[in-house]
């Protein structure tokens, strides 16, 4: 039995009073949810004084993006030891913002992947497809390769430490979401690629589905047998609607 997982992505956005308002409107609506992993991931800035909100509360802490050398002349990059010391247990990796618009390759989310590891940190390591891609009928392709060059530098039993996060780049920020059929199809086939390589790291693997889930459509998005929860971005800086989607995967 896997354990639900609903990650908030905050991306760039938010103050120190807001940030602080999120935080303790989600810890106030934590007492119902007990099963679901809950994890935010707020701006590098803001991760101490989330982490002070979350000391009491169940909510965990993760990162949006980290640098794949562990300290040195790197200006403006933050190091996996760094986010260790500030309370990380989650780091998101290869978010498709990351791919598109600051150049991460394959090879550069994949070795991310193995810095991640190497500092004790969870990757949620984001693949999925374009619109184009998607309407060329090259979805699974596309998936297969983002995921395999990944297990080339880390391996399968890597996934042991890790959590998959299929988000379509078409669904992300547009208000358009994969139906519960679309996103079905491609984690099962996620998980059957993995259950080739090794079934029981496929069946204890958890594969989220981002893009455009929010209170109304996540429970029937997290009701299919192979999504295991959800990265939210837009929902996720709205206390409620995040605790929504939270209770959602609480009663799947
Ligand atoms: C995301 O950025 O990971 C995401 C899923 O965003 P949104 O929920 O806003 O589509």
């Amino acid at each position: 039995m896997r354990q639900a997982m609903v990650a908030g992505n905050w991306k760039m956005n938010g103050s120190s009073s807001s940030v602080s308002e999120l935080i303790s409107g989600i810890n106030a609506g934590m007492g119902g949810i007990s099963s679901t992993e809950v994890v935010v991931c707020p701006p590098y800035v803001y991760i101490p004084a989330v982490a002070a909100a979350i000391s009491s509360s169940t909510v965990k802490l993760g990162a949006q993006n980290m640098c794949d050398r562990d300290s040195g002349a790197f200006t403006g990059e933050v190091a996996g030891p760094m986010l260790k010391d500030v309370g990380c247990e989650y780091v998101i990796i290869g978010h498709s913002e990351r791919r598109a618009l600051y150049g991460e390759t394959d090879q550069v989310t994949a070795i991310k992947f193995a810095a991640a590891l190497r500092n004790g940190l969870k990757p949620i390591f984001c693949i999925g497809e374009t619109l184009e891609e998607r309407e060329q009928g090259v979805t699974e392709a596309v998936i297969a390769r983002q995921i395999d060059a990944m297990l080339e530098v880390e391996g399968v039993s890597s996934l042991a430490n890790a959590v998959l996060a299929y988000e379509p780049v078409w669904a992300i920020g547009t208000g358009k979401t994969a139906s519960p059929e679309q996103a079905q199809e491609v984690h099962a086939f996620i998980r059957s690629k993995i259950a080739g390589l090794d079934a029981g790291i496929a069946e204890g693997l958890r594969i989220l589905y981002g893009g455009s889930m929010n209170a109304a459509n996540a429970a029937e998005l997290i009701a299919q047998s192979d999504i295991d929860g959800g990265l939210i971005g837009g929902a996720s800086l709205k206390p409620a609607d995040f605790l929504a989607i939270c209770a959602a995967a609480e009663q799947a």
